[in-house]
């Protein structure tokens, strides 16, 4: 609490009383906190693929001599983690225009069917690539949804990665779609490592990982699943997780049909 204090007077010109006024500033400080943990983050994030490249560069002008084929491997090592920053800067830009409201919807009437199939198909290699199995189910009759395509299949291409990321190799992955009252509810299953229980609160938080070194292994920026929630937030829908540690994961994704959100008016 912040505390401030002030003497009032009679009509005299006697002091009377004091006023005192408690302010109660927690939610401030709590965003606050969470303004410096971002940058903390951010600076920590860059700085990595930094020391990186920095280190690689440095061993390849000193050794002129260098083995060609060493010098390729440290070569694409670098290539790959400017390509890591590039990710990293990308998805905060869209987190900034997103949190600005500067996004540009185009929502449009979609077919959901349509929708899931040509995500599932834009990620076949890694499907294959893990060896996993795809099995998708589609309710008959499912009504299309007004979205932003672009947007959606993104939040969908985010979610079923991390079904193949987080899954080991030959696992199973079931993505269905059904409706039910006035919403569109897409989700992913996985038997893969899931999520243990206190980790499941925080992993639309920015930069939440609950195996940091995993995730960035796999390419992973820890953004997101943050952005995702935001893009289903404007649609008026929702992300919901249910996971068990060792067993797997299932997540829905919550779409409604009849949108009140105005088409095209950003
Ligand atoms: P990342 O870039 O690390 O994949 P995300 O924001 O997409 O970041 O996800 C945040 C974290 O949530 C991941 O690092 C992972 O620990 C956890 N996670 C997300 N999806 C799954 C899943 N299907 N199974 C297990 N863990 C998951």
């Amino acid at each position: 609490y912040r505390m401030r204090y002030a003497p009032f007077r009679n009509e005299k010109g006697y002091i009377g009383g004091i006023i005192i006024v408690f302010q109660d500033i927690t939610e401030q400080h709590k965003l606050d906190n969470m303004r410096k943990e971002f940058v903390a983050n951010v600076s920590h994030e860059l700085k990595t693929p930094i020391t990186t490249i920095k280190s690689y560069t440095e061993t390849l002008m000193d050794y002129k001599d260098i083995d060609e084929e060493l010098a390729c491997k440290f070569l694409s090592i670098i290539d790959s983690e400017c390509d890591r920053m590039a990710r990293i800067v990308k998805n905060l830009l869209q987190l900034s225009n997103l949190d600005y409201n500067k996004t540009k919807w185009n929502k449009i009437e979609y077919s959901v069917k349509k929708l899931i199939y040509d995500s599932c198909s834009k990620l076949e290699f890694a499907f294959k690539e893990k060896g996993h199995t795809l099995h998708i189910d589609i309710e008959d009759d499912i009504p299309d949804i007004v979205i932003d395509k672009d947007g959606i299949e993104q939040v969908i291409l985010n979610i079923i990665s991390n079904a193949i990321k987080y899954t080991p190799n030959n696992g199973n992955i079931d993505v269905s779609a059904k409706y039910k009252d006035n919403k569109v509810i897409i989700s992913v299953k996985d038997n893969g490592i899931g999520i243990p229980e206190e980790d499941k609160d925080r992993i639309f938080e920015r930069f939440y990982r609950v195996d940091k070194g995993r995730s960035r292994e796999l390419g992973g920026t820890g953004l997101g699943l943050s952005i995702a929630k935001q893009i289903v937030e404007a649609h008026d829908g929702d992300i919901i997780f249910k996971s068990q540690y060792k067993v797997g994961t299932k997540v829905d994704i919550i779409l409604p049909v009849a949108t009140n959100v105005s088409l095209n008016l950003n």
